[in-house]
């Protein structure tokens, strides 16, 4: 088994990784570092929790350490992040790894929090500077910041950034960045857009793919719980009285989900905390924060707002909803069992949650152990204001005119009792309307933000499409793709 001492670090870099108890490389790291020291560009395809960051933090570190610190408003190795709470994850990595190396300045720009303390700090330079998109070309705008000395320049979950409707200003802020480059791709999944992005970033990439995302999940103990959806807040209560969590994020699909479900559990005497969108950069810390060091260690999240927050030590995942992207259920259960730990993610399933259950178990082609509680659980009368479910419109068609927008009837386009991913496969449903997390703020130039971040059209997420443009491109040898059924559009656009 390779140990790290074989890739290629220096010592100094060797003893940080000591410092953090990493004794054996992942696989990204053990295939990425050394091909990185040389200078080779890379396209990883591989996700939050492989271990990416040191894959890529480390050879940044490397390199930087045997140059001339940074130049005023210069910056030495640019990493563009799709999100704040992923940016401020990456730099603390590269503190973390770096911290014997000397002075080396390390800077997270992203937007939600003041422009001018930013600027101060990119008017020194700065070694490795961690962004989001707009924040950072406000920078450029500025002339705060100059990209024409960066050496390195890392794209972090690609996939995301078309998601959030960046790749616009990635590609301006590409144009700024030397010829003259080492460039690095990462992406959990490769749509044709990203394909292509890539295509033009990359020069002659060494290729790195890592466990297709359906397969991660390896160490988590999984169970699904068949209840009614009224007696679920119940049953989240049992599971923590019972389970006494050491740390439990709970997904909601919803962010007004989240939060009643903090208001449920606190009228049960359990502290917890929302993470999600209509938060501020301060609430959103605090929350991460105070979970981090267990001060309140049930967190209720959104997809959204919980990709890129790495926190180690994630006892409990349990799925309040269940995804209606079945790719979203691994990348949900796969935020515990980090570093080599074990996990337990717990999913409630009511009625109408079982077709997404059933493109879950398609996916990751395993049955998932389940329990029947329906009928066991008397629910309380909560308060009616509590109970007013401001749920939005199911993206995927899937919501009919009921209360609470749900409906035994099935959704237009969709014969009774047809698996769900054929109706995300048949069309486009409902994608213009911006509703939900990032339809909460609009950029005044029309230029998405970290916070407003829509794509404008519809995205051909379709991975046969994806497929094929890589082929052409000859970035991915068939058996290194990520295992998903052909064909699915994806329809990630509900609200999160
Ligand atoms: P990432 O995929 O970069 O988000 O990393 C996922 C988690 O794995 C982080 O908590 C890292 O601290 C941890 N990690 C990364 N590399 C290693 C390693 N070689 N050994 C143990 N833990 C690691």
């Amino acid at each position: 088994m390779t140990d790290f001492t074989t890739l290629g670090l220096s010592e100094n870099l060797l003893r940080a990784l000591a410092d953090e108890g990493y004794t054996t490389p992942t696989p990204i790291q053990s295939q990425a570092i050394p091909e990185l020291l040389k200078g080779r560009d890379l396209l990883g395809i591989a996700q939050t929790g492989t271990g990416k960051t040191a894959a890529f933090a480390l050879p940044i570190l490397d390199r930087l350490a045997q140059g001339r610190l940074a130049q005023p408003r210069r910056v030495r190795a640019l990493i563009l992040s799709p999100t704040r709470e992923l940016a401020t994850q990456i730099a603390e990595s590269f503190r973390a790894y770096g911290r014997h190396l000397g002075h080396m300045s390390i800077a997270t720009v992203f937007g939600g929090v003041g422009h001018r303390p930013q600027e101060d700090r990119l008017r020194r330079g700065v070694d490795v500077l961690v962004a989001t998109p707009g924040r950072l070309m406000d920078h450029m705008e500025a002339g705060a910041v100059s990209l024409d000395q960066t050496e390195v320049f890392v794209l972090d979950e690609a996939d995301q950034m078309l998601d959030m409707g960046f790749v616009h200003a990635v590609r301006r802020i590409v144009k700024q960045l030397p010829k003259k480059r080492q460039s690095l791709f990462f992406s959990a999944t490769m749509p044709k857009e990203i394909g292509q992005l890539a295509g033009d970033l990359l020069t002659d990439p060494v290729t790195v793919a890592v466990a297709p995302v359906a397969t991660t999940a390896e160490r988590v103990d999984q169970l699904i719980i068949h209840i009614e959806t009224s007696a679920k807040r119940t049953l989240l209560r049992d599971i923590i009285v019972e389970k006494k969590p050491d740390r439990a994020l709970v997904f909601t699909r919803t962010k007004h989900g989240a939060d009643r479900v903090v208001r449920s559990l606190e009228q049960d005497g359990i502290a917890a905390v929302a993470i999600h969108g209509n938060k501020s950069q301060a609430q959103r810390e605090k929350a991460l924060a105070g979970f981090k060091s267990g001060a309140t260690p049930i967190l209720i999240a959104t997809d959204i707002a919980a990709r890129g927050i790495d926190v180690d030590g994630v006892s409990h995942v349990i799925n309040f909803d269940l995804p209606n992207i079945p790719e979203s259920y691994v990348h949900r259960i796969g935020r515990t069992a980090r570093a080599g730990a074990s996990g337990m993610a717990i999913s409630f399933c009511d009625g109408e949650e079982r077709a997404y259950l059933r493109d879950i178990e398609k996916l990751t082609r395993q049955k998932i152990p389940a329990e029947d509680r329906r009928g066991t659980i008397t629910e309380a009368p909560r308060s009616a204001s509590d109970d007013r479910d401001e749920r939005a419109p199911r993206r995927d068609g899937r919501n009919g005119g009921g209360r609470n927008g749900r409906s035994a009837a099935p959704a237009p386009g969709r014969a009774a009792g047809a698996p769900a991913g054929q109706n995300r496969r048949g069309g486009k449903p409902g994608f213009g309307k911006p509703t939900g997390e990032h339809a909460a703020s609009h950029a005044r130039d029309g230029r998405p933000t970290e916070r407003n971040s829509r794509p404008a059209k519809p995205q051909n997420r379709d991975t046969g499409a994806a497929e094929a443009s890589l082929g052409r491109v000859g970035f991915l040898a068939p058996s290194s793709r990520p295992a998903r059924p052909a064909g699915k559009t994806d329809g990630r656009r509900e609200q999160r």
